[in-house]
């Protein structure tokens, strides 16, 4: 099987971390193909390489002097090189690129952090670098031309048998060097791994997975040893992020699943994402809870509504107007309610209400704000009866009062809001009565 290993910023940040990722890949010869990500942070007032080279580029732009920031950059790499013994030359290579830095275009600058990781990481780990300029091929719009990529890696993979490949850049047809956007070293990797037809894509980043809630929250929670694609976009959308979303799409398409691990602790299970998850009767009924602060909730009530075709829209078109992008619509049968981000209506508001009053002359319009939305999902959810009533039950015994209730079309998650003030309560006592209840039963 190949196993597409993708180290992130802070898997490549210094000679130890170096040391980490090559007990890893060497712990299994199935790992031959490799994707880093440029130098992060070694620690929390470190910087990260890829900052630093955006900031080199800002000092040309306003023509400030940049040779002190360059030098920094420098002996980031001067430093992984010498400690570990590598023979590759970054004082002569960088003094090249630092030296026409000003001829270069900002992309390509910001690219060099990756470069430079990955030269040095190949040396390191005793594998052929590939630079991503030669077989990241991007379309004129922007997006990646998947079949020349294709071949061109399978190519290089046929004549390289492994490789260390730099992520989050590839090059336009004409040659010029183009970024993923931030964090996109993630897509590289998962673009590699469609390429390559792998059986596992593995993201080495420095947490051993999804947590099923936010540790600022809950105490200690567990870790979400399998998830499915559509569960992780819930929880993603609603703030628990580990990997670039974005990165999902190539390996998903193609049914190659996700193993997010964790580099200093390579023995944790860390957490599987895949399309879908078996044997559910024995699983747990909730993956995780995430949730946000601050919507806003507009509240339109009108007798017979629901009999009234293109109510609903008219009601939407105002929304669109002044340009607020649309969270939920629960509906009952003579209202409905649209949820926002409170800070998209925050100066448009009285305008919207005043629309909304005249050209749809409802019954009533109550607008509250300081709402907080928790989503709870669970792919097994939808088929469980009673699982929704419970959690309400749970939640209202505790004194949480519930402004809102909806669910999503593919019945995974049920989402709650509740006031701002109640948002981390409400969390708590849905993990520890769902969650840490279930973990108990299960020993
Ligand atoms: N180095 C890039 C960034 O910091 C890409 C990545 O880390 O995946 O955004």
């Amino acid at each position: 099987m190949i196993k597409v290993a993708k180290f992130g910023g802070s898997s490549c940040a210094s000679a130890e971390q170096f040391k980490k990722v090559r007990d890893i890949v060497r712990a299994d010869p199935d790992r031959r193909y490799v994707v880093v990500s440029a130098a992060g942070k070694r620690d929390d007032d470190d910087n990260k390489i890829t900052d630093l080279l955006l900031l080199a580029n800002a000092h040309i732009e306003y023509h400030v002097d940049s040779s002190a920031l360059l030098s920094d950059i420098e002996a980031r790499f001067e430093e992984i090189a010498s400690e570990l013994g590598l023979k590759f030359p970054v004082a002569k290579k960088f003094d090249e690129f630092a030296s026409c830095i000003k001829s270069l275009s900002p992309e390509y600058v910001v690219s060099r952090g990756e470069w430079f990781t990955a030269q040095l990481m190949a040396e390191y780990l005793e594998m052929p670098f590939l630079d991503a300029a030669d077989v990241m091929i991007f379309h004129h719009d922007g997006t990646v031309d998947m079949e020349r990529t294709a071949t061109a890696i399978r190519d290089a993979a046929t004549r390289l048998g492994s490789f260390v490949l730099p992520g989050f850049y590839g090059t336009t047809v004409d040659g010029q060097i183009k970024l993923f956007q931030r964090g996109g070293g993630d897509i590289s990797g998962a673009i590699v791994a469609r390429c390559l037809d792998a059986g596992v894509y593995e993201n080495w980043t420095d947490v051993s997975g999804f947590l099923a809630a936010d540790p600022r929250i809950v105490d200690d929670p567990r870790t979400i040893h399998r998830i499915t694609f559509d569960e992780m976009r819930e929880l993603s959308y609603m703030g628990a992020s580990v990997l670039q979303e974005e990165a999902i799409f190539p390996v998903r398409e193609v049914g190659i699943p996700i193993q997010i691990k964790n580099t200093n602790a390579p023995d944790k299970r860390g957490t599987t994402i895949r399309e879908t998850a078996e044997e559910r009767t024995r699983e747990h009924l909730i993956t995780g809870i995430a949730g946000k602060r601050d919507f806003t909730v507009v509240h339109i009530q009108r007798a017979h509504m629901s009999n009234e075709i293109g109510f609903v829209r008219r009601a939407l078109t105002i929304f669109e107007r002044y340009g607020v992008s649309i969270e939920h619509i629960p509906t009952g049968v003579d209202s409905f309610s649209v949820v926002v981000h409170g800070a998209d209506v925050r100066d448009t508001i009285y305008g919207i209400v005043n629309d909304l009053r005249q050209e749809l002359k409802p019954d009533s319009i109550n607008v509250v704000d300081d709402l907080a939305l928790i989503s709870v999902v669970g792919r097994n959810i939808g088929w469980r009866p009673g699982t929704a009533g419970r959690i309400f039950a749970a939640i209202g015994e505790e004194g949480v009062n519930i402004r809102m209730i909806t669910q999503d079309s593919q019945e995974i998650s049920i989402i709650l809001g509740v006031a701002n003030d109640d948002f981390e309560k409400a969390i708590r006592i849905i993990y520890e009565r769902f969650v840490a209840d279930e973990m108990v039963e299960m020993r």
